[in-house]
């Protein structure tokens, strides 16, 4: 081949993304609870998931960390498929940081061993190095006075922020957060949200499961709302709140606004 524009044979990633879901299908049983899922997000980029219970938006977090395996389509963190098992997989597993509704620490390890743990099992870091690193998170999610406490003795709100420090704590490339405010009485929501903010400011790429509208308008650079396992809409914020183009979104936004 002579003249014209050279082209790879592999196309490279564009460096702008970071995750890359295509064709992705997930049943359970007979509930096809993912349906043909294709979704990229960039690095940088805070894209919040919003919908209606039982349309699929836990599975899909799941799936992006390899929690729940897919039946077809393909993930790909970083320009890596998900690997299946192993070794491959804890590391890369390790790169995309998961937060969940229901706090998930350690219950009988203090709040410093909970965030050192993963960055020596997995990390293979050296235990100081490990809770310098630690501390220095902790003081950033405003919980540095807490590190000796078991979680029990920690409020919810300051549960969810050791959470974050612990998933922060393995330098991943993409922070998954699933409903983090839901289980938190309504004066600990702001505390975590301001976290993600600030974590959002500071570059982090996030996608976050929310059914809080506010922080969707301020901190998301995209709204994808799914419901019934498919993605039905992806937007700005501002046009899905103003002017979203389903019905299946507008009855949505009726219901909750
Ligand atoms: P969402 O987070 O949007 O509420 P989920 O992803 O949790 O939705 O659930 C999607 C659908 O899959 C629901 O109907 C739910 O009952 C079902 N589901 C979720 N996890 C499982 C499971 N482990 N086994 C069987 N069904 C499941
Ligand atoms: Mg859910």
């Amino acid at each position: 081949m002579s003249g014209g524009a050279m082209t790879p044979e592999v196309p490279t990633p564009a460096a702008g993304e970071l995750v890359v879901l295509s064709g992705v299908n997930k049943h359970f049983g007979e509930l096809h609870v993912l349906r043909d899922i294709d979704l990229t997000v960039g690095r940088g980029e805070v894209v919040v998931v919003v919908g209606p219970s039982g349309g699929g938006k836990s599975t899909l977090c799941r799936a992006i960390n390899r929690l729940e395996t897919v039946d077809s389509g393909e993930i790909v963190i970083d320009g890596r498929p998900m690997p299946a098992e192993g070794r491959e997989l804890a590391a890369l597993r390790a790169d995309v940081g998961m937060v969940f509704q229901s706090f998930n620490l350690f219950a009988h390890r203090t709040v410093l061993q909970n965030v050192t743990l993963g960055q020596i099992k997995v990390r293979r870091k050296d235990r100081r190095l490990a809770e310098e690193r630690a501390r220095e998170l902790l003081e950033r999610v405003g919980v540095a006075s807490q590190v000796d406490k078991y979680p029990a003795q920690l409020s919810g709100g300051q549960q969810q922020r050791v959470a974050i420090a612990r998933a922060l704590a393995m330098d991943p490339k993409v922070m998954l957060f699933d409903e983090p405010t839901s289980a938190l009485d309504p004066e600990m929501i702001n505390e975590v949200l301001e976290v993600m903010r600030q974590l959002a400011r500071d570059g982090m790429t996030m996608v976050v499961v929310t059914h809080e509208m506010g922080f969707a308008r301020s901190a998301a650079n995209r709204v994808v709302f799914m419901a019934d396992g498919r993605i039905v809409e992806e937007t700005t914020p501002d046009r899905f709140f103003s002017n979203p183009s389903s019905d299946r979104a507008k009855d949505f936004l009726a219901k909750i606004l």
